[in-house]
């Protein structure tokens, strides 16, 4: 009866071992922030990081778009600002975000988040959330301003699946149709040069707590993104891998 008793205990200490183990060794999911002024590039470097990564890219400007466009109590709460270029108030972007990445199943595969966080608020928000459970870097996307009105003002989006296009730097094969999926494009309401300008006053006021945040959390790392997007991406990647290994 001895025996069995202890070889019932010794059974258990190996289970309890071996799973512990096991936990240690699973792979954390990804978080990846994207920063940037608007026209930065985070869209475009989203959308391919997501396909190589295989994890998910949520724009935040895209949510608030979509509950505009739903009329949900949401999206009448952010559509005035968002036209103004104004920032949409923490609390309703916040409730955005997680509400979607809870509804999506986002916690378990990670994700790249493109424009959030945008204030301090937010970042603690997410810190909150994440915890020590994920692996999380930051990544901000330096860029000329000259290039960024040219960008912004030049920049056509589709309809359907988002890709971004621009009138003369990367103009879709048949005039104002998506090259992926053939659905119309769209200049966006705030893609003028007067509503820019209040983008980065938005931007430029927030940015500079957020930046200092990521820097003593040892998690940010700055990329110079006036180059190609091909040259962009791999730094992206490099940095990322660089993290996750
Ligand atoms: P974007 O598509 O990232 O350029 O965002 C477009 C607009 O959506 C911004 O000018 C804001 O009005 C709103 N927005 C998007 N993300 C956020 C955020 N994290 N915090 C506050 N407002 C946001």
């Amino acid at each position: 009866m001895k025996n069995i008793l202890l070889l019932f205990g010794l059974a258990v200490v190996l289970l309890i071992g071996l799973t512990t183990y096991r936990n240690s060794k699973k792979e954390k999911p990804l978080v990846v922030i994207l920063m940037g002024a608007p026209g930065a590039g985070k869209g475009t470097h989203s959308s391919e990081l997501s396909k190589t990564l295989n994890i998910p890219h949520i724009s935040t400007g895209d949510l608030c778009r979509e509950n505009i466009k739903n009329e949900t109590p949401l999206g009448k709460a952010a559509k005035e600002l968002m036209d103004k270029g104004e920032l949409v108030p923490d609390n309703i972007v916040v409730e955005m975000l997680f509400n979607h990445i809870h509804d999506k199943g986002y916690d378990l595969t990670g994700y790249i988040l493109d424009g959030f966080p945008r204030t301090l608020i937010q970042a603690k928000a997410l810190d909150q959330r994440l915890d020590k459970d994920y692996k999380k870097i930051a990544l901000n996307l330096n860029i000329d301003e000259e290039k960024l009105i040219d960008r912004i003002t030049g920049r056509l989006i589709c309809t359907s699946c988002q890709t971004p296009f621009h009138k003369t730097n990367l103009p879709p094969k048949v005039e104002g149709k998506c090259d992926k999926c053939a659905s119309d494009l769209y200049q966006r309401d705030d893609d003028t040069k007067e509503v820019l300008k209040n983008r980065l006053e938005a931007y430029n006021k927030d940015t500079k707590a957020l930046i200092d945040y990521y820097q003593d959390s040892k998690v940010l790392k700055d990329i110079d993104s006036n180059g190609s997007k091909e040259i962009v991406l791999e730094n992206l990647l490099k940095n990322i891998n660089q993290k996750k290994s």
